[in-house]
């Protein structure tokens, strides 16, 4: 692979965006330049979308809705078509993989591991274009049988981030077309290279043109204009509460729907009576995958007061042993940071935290490594009205705080504005059932973490967004729903006497 990767720095990879089935430039011919954050080195460049770039594919997008071609179509030929999709996937796994890796620098297996599993989620979905269906009423009275159709929402909009480019984008574009929806898809302008080649595998697959768009390029123009388009009815925003909130302002024109997949600031919650090397093993992968670069990080550890100051340490111990360095070495662990704003932020919140009282148990010293690498950091003595407590950090740390009683540990572990995830650890079974029944949030593990189906819907309470992406929810959140009242054989009572 390192190969192949030398092969990139030489020649950085040139994407185009994908409108109305045409692969092209943004106009003017403006681009913007990716460097591996790992290497330091140019490794894409994509187009530098304007607004008209935006519009044009809105308008592809539009156009195709209108002509009925996808939204009509049968659902076996839609699923033929994602299917295919999902195979392509896996026939470029390897590259697709090393392009996450080289933009984003997440380990090159955890990149693949998202590849296959994307590959997944377009075969799920596949089996949903063809097993969509509404309701009937045959209980309205003799003179009356009610349809309930769930027609496709119309012209998407969806906006991804950077840290899981493919995997994102992929629990959500194969459902908007499952549901028979047009789509522009907008990835982050720091990871847009694995967006742009899905349009070369949707052509190859026989998509109609238009009905997908592909195009890269900054939130404000080509993220804004999907938002204020009037064309767009509805948009799948996943990133930062910040610009979500934005969001809701910038759509609010043609009143269309939004669905919100925000911040986090998830708990592992940890009772003493657990499988401590289970829970050892699962708060590291919950706290530190993807460099903690992930909305449902386990970032808040609540550990039971009587295991605490032992249990912290095993974690510390462990964590020595996770290898950080270049995410193409198979021994790698844990990658670069994305970029240096958000080394930057990690380094400040963590220092803010020693500042207001917190305890480094480990890490939490970038200086002594080189580059965007941020070592896993555990924080003790954390109060629960800190910053590091209450802020996404977004970087591999993980801030301890401790309970005495069930009560108190699911108070905290709902005092968050947040509510996206929740890591469960007991062996008691009452214990796991109040803390999945009483946490506020759209996805709870018991004695796992972050294990990953298409069937299972995913998505936040709170101020973590609202909407559900994947399995049976995931397709219906691109339906409308519309109820037909059919009048059985004549009627023969009238509203206007005589008529
Ligand atoms: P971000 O909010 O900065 O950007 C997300 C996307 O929005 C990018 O494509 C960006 O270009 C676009 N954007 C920025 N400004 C815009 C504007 N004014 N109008 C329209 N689009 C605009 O987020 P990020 O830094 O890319 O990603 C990190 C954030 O994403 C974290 O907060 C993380 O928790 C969140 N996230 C949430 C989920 C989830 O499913 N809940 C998943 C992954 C990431």
């Amino acid at each position: 692979m390192f190969d192949k990767a030398k092969r990139v720095f030489e020649t950085p990879t040139r994407y185009q965006n994908f409108i109305a089935g045409q692969f092209v430039d943004a106009t003017g011919g403006n681009v913007i330049s990716r460097e591996s954050p790992a290497h330091g080195q140019l490794v894409s460049h994509y187009p530098a979308s304007t607004r008209a770039d935006a519009e044009a594919a809105i308008a592809a997008a539009r156009e195709s809705f209108e002509t009925g071609q996808w939204t009509f179509s049968y659902g076996g030929d839609r699923a033929r078509v994602l299917r295919t999709v999902a195979g392509l996937i896996r026939q470029n796994a390897e590259e697709l993989a090393l392009i996450e890796t080289l933009e984003t620098s997440k380990p090159l297996d955890a990149a693949h591991g998202e590849v296959m599993f994307s590959a997944e989620l377009w075969d799920y979905a596949a089996g949903a274009a063809r097993i969509l269906a509404g309701d009937s009423h045959n209980t309205l009275g003799e003179g009356m049988l009610g349809l309930v159709l769930r027609e496709p929402i119309g012209v998407v909009g969806i906006i991804t981030p950077w840290n899981f480019p493919l995997l994102i984008l992929s629990e959500r574009l194969p459902f908007a077309l499952a549901a028979g929806c047009s789509v522009v898809v907008k990835p982050s302008e720091f990871t847009s290279g694995t967006a742009l080649m899905l349009g070369r595998y949707l052509k190859q697959a026989g998509l109609p043109d238009g009905v997908c768009n592909i195009i890269a390029g900054t939130g404000d123009p080509v993220g804004q204009a999907i938002l204020e388009s009037d064309d767009v009815d509805m948009v799948a925003f996943t990133g930062s509460t910040r610009v979500g909130r934005a969001a809701i302002a910038a759509s609010a024109g043609n009143i269309k729907k939004l669905s919100l997949e925000l911040g986090g600031k998830s708990p592992s919650v940890v009772f003493a009576d657990c499988d401590l090397d289970a829970a050892v093993d699962g708060v590291i992968k919950a706290g530190t995958i993807n460099m903690g670069e992930c909305c449902i990080a386990g970032s808040r550890l609540l550990v039971d007061a009587r295991i605490a100051d032992a249990f912290q340490v095993r974690i510390a111990e462990r964590l020595q042993s996770l290898r950080m360095g270049d995410p193409l070495d198979p021994s790698s662990r844990i990658g670069a940071i994305i970029n240096q704003a958000q080394f930057d932020r990690i380094s400040t919140l963590v220092r803010d935290g020693v500042r207001d009282g917190a305890r480094i148990v480990c890490g939490g010293d970038p200086d002594n490594h080189s580059g965007l690498y941020y070592p896993p950091t555990v924080l003790a003595d954390v109060k629960p009205g800190m910053a590091v407590a209450r802020e996404e950090i977004f970087g591999p740390v993980v801030s301890v705080m401790q309970f005495e009683t069930l009560d108190e540990a699911i108070n905290l572990a709902n005092d968050t504005e947040y509510g996206l995830a929740a890591y469960v650890w007991t062996n008691d079974l009452s214990i796991a059932l109040s803390c999945s029944r009483r946490i506020r949030a759209g996805r709870v593990w018991v004695n796992s973490a972050l294990a990953g189906f298409p069937e299972m819907p995913l998505g936040g309470f709170k101020q973590s967004g609202n909407g559900r992406e994947t399995g049976r929810y995931g397709v219906e959140e691109y339906t409308e729903l519309k109820s037909v009242h059919l009048q059985v054989g004549l009627q023969s009572e009238r509203w206007v006497e005589g008529a």
